[in-house]
This record gives structure tokens, C-alpha cells and sequence, in this order.
């Protein structure tokens, strides 16, 4: 995703999960609660200084997340099977 492609999502009112957001918040809110707090406080980057970045690591912190659930959707991408159970 480049630098025009971040800016509209971020303002846009709706999250990459579908659900609602706040415009200039990155993502909703179950999505930002689901981060751990480093990568939390990393999307407050600005773009050109590491948001990108920020922003690809906590979508696949995220799509991790989601495909270590029931629905298997992304899984073979990662092959998370091994790491279930494992959360700190
Ligand atoms: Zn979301």
C-alpha cells in the first residue's frame, strides 16, 4: 500500500475489518485493542516516518489474528497451526 493509499484509508469511516471507525484513526476499535501495545503506539507515525510500515506490521498482526480462529481463511499463508495456544 503506498503513502495516498494509507492517507485515504485513514480518513475514511470505515475499517479495513468492515466495521465503523473514527476518520484519522487507523483502525476501529476492536482491531486496535487486539494489537499488542508496541505496535499499538507505532501506528502513531507519521506517514514518511514509519507509518507505513507500522501499518503493514499491525495488518499482519492482524490477519494473523484472525486466521488462527475457527475460520481458516489466510491460514495457509501462515501456517499458524504449530503456534495455537501460545499467546503470552
Ligand atoms: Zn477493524
Amino acid at each position: 500500500m503506498d503513502a495516498i493509499d494509507l492517507i485515504a484509508e485513514l480518513r475514511s469511516e470505515t475499517c479495513r475489518c468492515g466495521r465503523r471507525k473514527q476518520s484519522r484513526q487507523t483502525f476501529c476499535r476492536s482491531c486496535y485493542f487486539s494489537l499488542p501495545s508496541p505496535a499499538r503506539s507505532d501506528i502513531y507515525k507519521r506517514v514518511g516516518s514509519g507509518y507505513q510500515q507500522a501499518y503493514d506490521a499491525a495488518v499482519a498482526l492482524l490477519d494473523h489474528q484472525e486466521s488462527s480462529g475457527a475460520d481458516s481463511r489466510g491460514a495457509k499463508e501462515f501456517g499458524t497451526d504449530a503456534t495455537h495456544g501460545r499467546r503470552a
